[in-house]
């Protein structure tokens, strides 16, 4: 847009809310845990973004939208009038759901999480760690797959012994259905690599050192290292048209520009969102969605519309401890669907993905 006609640029001003002063790369929270980066290599001023795409930024959470009035209501007493409102705030984590997960257990899904992970892993001396994925959806599909891998090399650096349990609420079946031709690659990996499965198991309760499950069975652990279950945003309580009606743990959405089905002046191409046209809960989706949102607003105020829409195929990059794989997802437009398949196997893909997460923060400082 600021490339854009003058008489336009002079109409349009952008305004970015967000709770804190930080901008993050959430994927580097595990490298955090892990001890592998700093907390200056994983964030930057919410700040610099403003300066440098010249918009307004108002530090302050939202709590309600009025979507008749065109309004988004702050915590700090704020009404923020809007023509079009991006919704970009990403999932809301509900460890709560689960009895004992949150007192138990350990998660880098946040910077706050991230800290006390990374001190339970320095005070780790050795036997089983559980990684556990309670619900479904969850954020970032490949994330547990790809720690288990890093907590077997992190675990086994102190405890040669030391066994890493996969266990989750889906079963094998599901998997395959859900990562089709990469849950093979995957599978072969953590089989050489002796990661345990436990596939298909409903948490009952978390107590210390054990984990109980809906049929009565139980699994000791040293370590739980968790997926928080997801819901969606506090500030869309009490606006039932803005949750997705075949999924109540996600946000509506709709393909391919990710408009809100009736208020076509929302636009919500957020991760919370995403199962609500078929995808995963990822930022790669994101990426695109947003870009598709993006471009239907300009289309929408300059009545051109620009090359870059939902692309065919989005590319993934996984990092799974000895080895990184190269993940490509096929897009049908039609249904919306994807398929993903792995394209390549190679230690140098996870330094690829280190490298963009890493370099992207660079970016903003
Ligand atoms: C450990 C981990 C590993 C991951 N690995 C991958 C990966 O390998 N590949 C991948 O594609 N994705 C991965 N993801 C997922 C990816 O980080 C997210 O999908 C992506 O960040 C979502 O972008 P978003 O803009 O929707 O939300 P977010 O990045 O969460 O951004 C939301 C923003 O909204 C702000 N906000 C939230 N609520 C409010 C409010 N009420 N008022 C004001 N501001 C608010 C927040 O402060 C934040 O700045 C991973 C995530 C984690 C945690």
């Amino acid at each position: 847009l600021r490339e854009g006609p003058p008489e336009l640029q002079d109409k349009i001003k952008l305004t970015i809310i967000n709770k804190d002063e930080w901008h993050y790369m959430p994927p580097l929270f595990a490298d955090f845990a892990l001890g592998e980066v700093t907390e200056d290599q994983l964030k930057a001023p919410v700040a610099n973004i403003a300066k440098r795409y010249g918009t307004d930024l108002v530090i302050d959470e939202v709590v309600d939208i009025d979507p008749q009035k065109q309004v988004v209501k702050t915590k700090g007493g704020k009404s923020l009038e809007y023509d079009y409102l991006f919704i970009g705030s990403g999932v809301r984590y509900a460890p709560e759901v689960v009895p004992g997960l949150e007192r138990y257990g350990y998660h880098n899904y946040t910077l706050e999480g991230a800290k006390k992970m990374r001190e339970a892993l320095k005070q780790y001396k050795g036997g089983r760690v559980v990684m556990l994925v309670p619900e479904l959806p969850f954020r970032c599909g490949c994330y547990p797959f790809e720690m288990v891998g890093r907590l077997l090399y992190f675990a086994r650096r102190k405890d040669p012994k030391a066994e890493v349990y996969l266990v989750t609420s889906f079963d094998e079946k599901q998997m395959k259905q859900m990562f089709k031709d990469v849950y093979r690659q995957f599978r072969k990996l953590h089989r050489k690599m002796g990661i345990v499965y436990k596939a298909g198991k409903e948490v009952k309760e978390v107590k210390e050192k054990q984990i109980v499950f809906k049929d009565g069975e139980t699994l000791d652990y040293s370590l739980l290292i968790y997926v928080p279950p997801v819901r969606p945003p506090k500030f869309v309580e009490g606006h039932p048209e803005f949750i997705c009606p075949n999924n109540k743990k996600v946000l509506v959405t709709t393909f391919p520009e990710f408009r809100h089905p009736k208020y076509s002046n929302i636009f919500i191409p957020t991760d919370a969102a995403m199962p609500c046209v078929n995808f995963p809960i990822a930022g790669i989706f994101v990426h695109a969605a947003a870009i598709a949102a993006a471009d239907a607003l300009i289309s929408d105020l300059v009545g051109v519309r620009a090359t870059v829409t939902f692309p065919d195929e989005i590319m993934a990059v996984a990092d799974f401890g000895p080895t990184g794989m190269l993940v490509t997802f096929d897009i049908d437009h039609e249904k919306p669907a994807q398929k993903m398949y792995a394209s390549q196997q190679s230690p140098m893909i996870k330094f690829m993905k280190l490298a963009f997460y890493l370099g992207w923060i660079d970016a903003l400082k």
